[in-house]
C-alpha cells in the first residue's frame, strides 16, 4: 500500500508524525473492529473484515514511512470529516460525538474514548455499548463512582444528538469511510442485563453502607 493510500485509509494527512498516525489507527480500529460488528448478518462482518485488515495494512505501511518522514511541521492533525460523511459508513447526514467507557479499578480508573463524527446507526451502535460497559464497569472504585457520573451525563448529551439526528440518507461520493453500509442497530442499553445487575448492585451497597452508618451512631 502506498503512502498517499495509507494517510487517506487513517484519515491523517501527509505532515502527520508517527505518534498520530498511531492514535488514528487505534481510534478507528476501536469502532470497526470484527468484534463490534459480531452480531450484525453475515455481510456486514464481512465487511468490518476488510475494513479491518486495510486498516491493518495502512498502519504497517505507514508505520515506516511516518518515521522517516517525521515532521516538525504543524501537523493537519486527524481531520474530522464533518462534509465527508460519517467517518465509518461514509453516510450524511452525521454528529460529532464524544463519548467515554469508564472502568473503576478500586483506587484508580481508565477511561476509553470514542470520538468521531458518525451517523444515527453507527454512532447510536457504537453510543449503546460505551453507555452499556461504563454502566456496567465504570462504579467500581471511590473517585470511579463520582468520575462515572459525570461521564454518564456527559454520553446522554451526545445520545441526545444523535436520537434527533435524521436516519443515514445517502454515502458522500468521495468518502474514505472504511465500511459500505451504516453500522445495524443493536440492542438498547435498557434492554441489556449486565448494566442493570451492576448498577442496582452498586445502589444496593451505598444503600446498606448508609444504613451501617446511620446504625453505628446508635
Ligand atoms: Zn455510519
Amino acid at each position: 500500500m502506498d503512502d498517499a493510500t495509507a494517510r487517506r485509509v487513517l484519515g491523517i494527512g501527509s505532515y502527520a508524525t508517527r505518534e498520530q498516525a498511531r492514535a488514528a489507527y487505534k481510534r478507528r480500529a476501536k469502532m470497526i473492529h470484527p468484534d463490534r460488528h459480531a452480531h450484525t448478518s453475515a455481510a456486514a462482518q464481512r465487511d468490518a473484515e476488510r475494513a479491518m485488515a486495510e486498516l491493518n495494512e495502512a498502519w504497517h505501511a505507514l508505520r515506516e514511512s511516518a518515521t522517516r518522514t517525521r515532521s516538525t511541521e504543524d501537523d493537519i492533525a486527524v481531520r474530522r470529516p464533518r462534509e465527508r460523511g460519517c467517518e465509518i459508513c461514509g453516510y450524511r447526514p452525521a454528529v460529532w460525538i464524544d463519548i467515554r467507557a469508564l472502568t473503576g479499578l478500586i483506587i484508580v480508573h481508565s477511561s476509553d474514548r470514542y470520538a468521531a463524527t458518525l451517523c444515527k446507526n453507527c454512532g447510536t451502535a457504537i453510543w449503546r455499548d460505551v453507555q452499556a460497559r461504563t454502566l456496567t464497569l465504570g462504579w467500581w472504585g471511590i473517585p470511579a463512582l463520582f468520575v462515572n457520573l459525570a461521564v454518564l451525563v456527559n454520553n446522554r448529551t451526545y445520545g441526545a444528538a444523535l436520537r434527533e439526528l435524521a436516519p443515514p440518507q445517502a454515502r458522500v461520493g468521495s468518502s474514505p469511510a472504511p465500511m459500505s453500509e451504516p453500522m445495524p442497530l443493536t440492542k438498547p442499553v435498557t434492554v441489556r442485563v449486565l448494566p442493570w445487575v451492576a448498577t442496582v448492585s452498586v445502589v444496593l451497597i451505598i444503600a446498606l453502607l448508609v444504613v451501617a452508618a446511620v446504625r453505628a451512631q446508635g
